[in-house]
């Protein structure tokens, strides 16, 4: 899967469990789960995070762009044209849509998460530069007196 693979760091095993069939509105359908988990770099840290990946499928196929609108709305509409399906270019399509467009780490888990959230604007603050959050005695003292 060499798109899938350009877009993640790591893909696990793929779970597909796909149904092909025909509805009663006699639409051609796959429908069904595909499941893996991807590393791809936090946005924050840029360190590797796995992530699971669980897609629903619930594709209504299409030859011609004007069955598109004829499609039930609970039907993603695949356009086929002339073409036959490759189920592994459809699963890999899927899996790149449910990849997260920013995956971070829960802050809990992330080591870029105290620098970002200190509020430093634009990037790396260089070390011994960081502020002390401690309130100024003197600014403490001040307003002691302003209360007389
Ligand atoms: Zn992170």
């Amino acid at each position: 899967m060499p798109r899938l693979l350009d877009a993640v760091i790591d893909v696990g095993d793929v779970d597909v469990e796909l149904e092909f069939g025909v509805d009663v509105g006699r639409i051609r359908f796959i429908s069904g789960s595909v499941k893996t988990r991807v590393s791809m770099p936090c946005q924050r840290c840029l360190e590797p995070m796995s992530i699971d990946i669980d897609a629903r499928v619930h594709l209504g196929i299409v030859i011609a762009e004007a069955q598109i609108d004829r499609l039930p709305t609970e039907y993603e509409p695949l356009l086929i044209g002339e073409d036959l399906i490759d189920p592994a270019v459809l699963v890999e399509d899927e899996l790149l849509l449910a990849l997260p467009l920013a995956p971070r780490h829960e802050p809990q888990d992330c080591p870029a998460w105290e620098k970002v959230s200190a509020g430093s604007e634009g990037g790396v603050t260089p070390s011994g530069a960081t502020k002390s959050t401690r309130p100024n005695p003197f600014a403490v003292l001040a307003s002691l007196k302003d209360k007389h």
